[in-house]
């Protein structure tokens, strides 16, 4: 499915598993678990697509951001 790249901000593509994100206008290719800590790392307004995913992880993200680094 579409999804929005999180390093050109236009089309990628969401493997219908959720193995796998790629973008063909930058060439991104990552895992989804690595996606999501990307946007998560760095664009929090990207929430809103995550959906479930950080739903039940929210207000503990935050705290933890650093850990990533
Ligand atoms: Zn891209």
């Amino acid at each position: 499915m579409k999804i929005i790249c999180p390093k050109c901000k236009k089309n990628a593509e969401l493997a219908m598993d959720f193995s796998l994100v790629k973008c063909e206008n930058c060439g991104l290719d990552m895992s989804y678990g690595e996606y999501v800590k990307f946007i998560a790392h760095n664009e929090t307004t990207y929430s809103d697509i995550l959906g479930d995913y950080t739903g039940s992880t929210e207000g503990q993200t935050a705290g933890s951001l650093d850990e990533w680094d």
